[in-house]
């Protein structure tokens, strides 16, 4: 996963997994001098009363590790809180939208900082409960990547730009609560306003339910998904650059950018299921957008987000 040299932006939420992957990375980077420059990145979503609250431990993170940390908003990156897109999409979908445009808000972080590499705290359990999610919608080609322990590098094959690696893939959450726990580390545990109703919740419950009866239930379900063979003809598009806010995109218009429309227009639900349907609207519609805000996605450049960003070094 990682090279003497090389730049790694953690993702940091403040939550225990991500708390204790900059715990540890810090600890053998010095202990066993790996040479890597690591970064804390944060991504402020705008969800009063959980993400301003868990930011702030990222803060007492930031001064207990001394290691640099840059904040970026999606208000700031999009325009929009998930607090105002909850308004206006509802609980159902509103998950869509945070994980399009967290996906997006990391890779530009990461870029404007230069890193080779972001490395997040997914664990043992995330990793099961996404190859069943994979499973259950029938997506053959993200369950084929479901347990890369790393992206390829270069143009990522989930449209991301900078890769992203798991280190903690195969450490149960259990692990990481008790090591949190036992070196008293600070975190944030408190879930999401509006995680109960996300389809990953249900997974997620299911999961539990399997361990109760399996421990080893969990690893079970990786190991299995890391031996299945994906047809060769399941191909993901190639990738190309959206037209509008130049991310990586494998459709003319990136995801993000298509949410970002709908929202923008009065539409929240745009982008939200089939992308043929979106994309028929965007070819014929010459009506002129309402922008929520002027900075948004497709008028900010990496270059210009740490001059934006709140930076603490
Ligand atoms: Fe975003 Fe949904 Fe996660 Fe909340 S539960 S942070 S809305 S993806």
């Amino acid at each position: 996963m990682f090279r003497p040299g090389m730049k790694v932006a953690i993702g940091a939420s403040g939550g225990k997994d991500s708390t204790v992957l900059a715990y540890v990375m810090k600890l053998l980077n010095e202990q066993y001098d790996y040479g890597l420059q690591l970064f804390l990145l944060s991504i402020d979503e705008g969800i009063t009363g959980y993400r301003d609250d868990s930011l702030d431990t990222v803060r007492v993170n930031q001064q207990e590790y001394a290691l640099p940390l840059t904040i970026l908003s999606y208000e700031q990156l999009f325009g929009w809180t998930m607090d105002s897109i909850v308004r206006e999409v509802g609980r159902k979908n509103n998950c869509t939208f945070c994980g399009v445009f967290r996906r997006q808000a990391l890779d530009k972080g990461a870029a404007s900082l230069g890193c080779d590499v972001i490395a997040t705290g997914h664990n043992a359990d995330d990793v099961a409960e996404t190859v069943l999610m994979n499973l259950l919608r029938g997506d053959a080609a993200r369950l084929k990547r479901a347990t890369a322990i790393i992206t390829s590098s270069g143009i990522g094959d989930d449209g991301s730009c900078v890769p992203r690696c798991k280190p903690f893939k195969y450490t149960y959450e259990k692990e990481i609560v008790m090591y949190a726990y036992f070196k008293r580390l600070h975190y944030f545990s408190t879930e999401c306003t509006y995680a109960p109703h996300s389809y990953r919740g249900f997974a997620r419950t299911f999961l539990k339910d399997l361990e109760s009866i399996k421990p080893s239930s969990i690893l079970d379900i990786i190991h299995s998904a890391e031996q299945m063979t994906v047809k060769t003809d399941v191909k993901l598009p190639p990738q190309g650059v959206c037209t509008r806010c130049g991310s990586i995109s494998s459709q003319d218009i990136c995801k993000a950018c298509v949410l970002l429309e709908g929202l923008n227009r009065g539409l929240p639900k745009l982008g939200v299921g089939k992308s043929s349907r979106a994309k028929k609207f965007l070819q014929h519609s010459s009506l002129p957008l309402q922008q929520n805000n002027q900075q948004t996605a497709s008028s900010t450049s990496s270059s210009d987000l740490l001059s934006q960003s709140s930076e603490l070094w």
